[in-house]
């Protein structure tokens, strides 16, 4: 049974390799975000409370992410495996998870900072939902969105200072974790400097047949 946590900064396309894990191996992600908004929608105690912390500006305790990511994991689907994308974020969250299952596969997708800020700096979005990479996917004509015309723009999360802020957060709060599954023995790095398909064959590896 796969019970796996997948960790890389931002911009190191782990949210597309859990897709894959999601069809390939036919289980369910786990996203906290995504956990969070069904709460809101759903207006669970939990879910009132985030909005409370979100709508003062506040982040969110661990106690109450801690307790929404257990709960969505005791439900039916997650009995028989899961993919974390997101969590835990920081050594407190990895122990609350580590006391009650025991994870499979720490997967660490690694990419530099500087290819991070490269990759999300060069990110442009349009309203109507499309995205487009100076590199890799430019619109056709220059600042203008292929689908629907309008203007692009660079959402305020994938500013320069913004990304390194985050990656700092990073650094600072999630690696500490790597230790603890070191020691567990179920620690695993993957180049995510790679194409997509190579890093999902480098993930198939290790996760084994
Ligand atoms: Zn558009």
């Amino acid at each position: 049974m796969y019970k796996i946590c997948l960790f890389g900064p931002q911009g190191s396309g782990k949210g597309t390799q859990a897709d894959l894990m999601i069809k390939e191996l036919d289980i369910p992600a786990v996203v906290p975000g995504n956990i969070f908004r069904h709460n809101i929608s759903e207006k669970t105690e939990l879910g009132q409370k985030v909005e409370e912390y979100t709508k003062a500006g506040k982040l969110v305790p661990d106690e109450i992410t801690i307790e929404m990511i257990q709960n969505r994991l005791s439900e039916p689907d997650c009995a028989s495996g899961f993919v974390v994308d997101g969590f835990p974020r920081n050594v407190s969250q990895a122990k609350s998870l580590n006391d009650r299952h025991d994870i499979t596969h720490a997967l660490l997708i690694n990419i530099s900072d500087e290819e991070a800020i490269h990759r999300l700096s060069r990110r442009r979005v349009c309203d109507c939902g499309a995205t487009y990479h100076l590199d890799y996917n430019a619109p056709e004509k220059e600042g203008i969105c292929n689908d629907c015309g309008k203007e692009l723009y660079q959402r305020d999360d994938d500013k320069e200072d913004v990304i390194k802020k985050r990656l700092n957060i990073y650094h600072q709060e999630t690696e500490p974790i790597f230790d603890i599954y070191k020691e567990k023995g179920v620690f695993h790095e993957v180049d995510g400097k790679q194409a997509i398909p190579k890093v999902w064959e480098d993930i198939k590896k290790i996760l084994g047949p």
